[in-house]
């Protein structure tokens, strides 16, 4: 079922009212039109009484338009992505002045004389009686469901560019589990905070507290030794539990002079 209606003053099938806001977008794009297509529009569909146009405008899917929105192959291609069969057409190949005269493709609506336009645009033909070249631009011709279907998909997010960082980061907590559920002995698997614990390790052969050939990635007895050592020095614990807290990891990081970011 179609519903003629008028847009900007012409007759309209749904087919037109659908890729306008899409040809609208892609002709302001190019600063082809300021706003939208109101007033440029020169001639609509369902108007059988012009001869000139030799039925093409008889049925649905059919507008003619300012010559201004047509007459560059950039503004053709603003048409003829969104679905339209769209020429610009000269004065000396009819009788009529310059204008754009566009025909939608995939519209069930059109006239027959449409249709055969739309087959000779398929074939890279101008669509008139002297059935001449096609002024191109030529795009891969598909109909404006389709054109509109690939225009509203979102174009996906860019990925954010990956700020390549070599400041290592651990987590507080990440470390408090290592400690407690890494098991004691080396030559057993790594934990899922490996990375961290390494980098812990190392901050304690930097200070002094472990020996270089226990940084293993394991938060086992050498590592709760050297971090106990620290404690006791540096924050007086009598009791240290092989943990370090934010203040504790900050201050060993530093004093190892190392560039560390301290997450919970
Ligand atoms: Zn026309
Ligand atoms: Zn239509």
């Amino acid at each position: 079922m179609t519903h003629p209606r008028r847009i900007y003053g012409h007759p309209a099938c749904d087919c037109i009212a659908q890729t306008l806001p899409m040809v609208e977008a892609r002709l302001k794009a190019i600063g082809a039109i300021k706003h939208d297509l109101s007033g440029l529009v020169t001639q609509g569909c369902y108007r059988s009484r012009n001869k000139a146009s030799a039925g093409t405008h008889a049925g649905g899917g059919v507008w003619d338009v300012k010559a201004s929105l047509v007459d560059t192959p950039a503004k053709r291609l603003a048409w003829r992505e969104s679905g339209w069969a769209m020429w610009h057409r000269q004065p000396h190949e009819g009788p009529w002045a310059a204008h754009g005269h566009g025909v939608v493709i995939g519209c069930p609506h059109l006239s027959w004389a449409a249709r055969r336009q739309i087959r000779a645009y398929r074939r890279g033909r101008n669509g008139l009686r002297s059935n001449r070249r096609d002024q191109g631009p030529r795009v891969p011709i598909r109909n404006w469901k389709h054109a509109v279907k690939s225009w509203r998909k979102p174009s996906r997010p860019k990925p954010k560019p990956r700020r390549h960082s070599d400041t290592p980061s651990v987590s507080i907590n990440h470390l408090r589990r290592a400690r407690y559920a890494d098991p004691p002995k080396p030559g057993t698997g790594l934990g899922p905070f490996a990375g961290e614990v390494r980098v812990l390790e190392t901050a304690l052969v930097k200070t002094g507290w472990l020996r270089r050939q226990h940084v293993d990635g394991h938060y086992g007895t050498s590592t709760v030794q050297a971090v106990q050592g620290f404690q006791r020095k540096h924050s007086h614990a009598r009791r240290p539990d092989g943990w370090l807290g934010p203040r504790e990891l900050r201050r060993l990081f530093r004093l190892a002079r190392m560039r560390v970011k301290v997450t919970k």
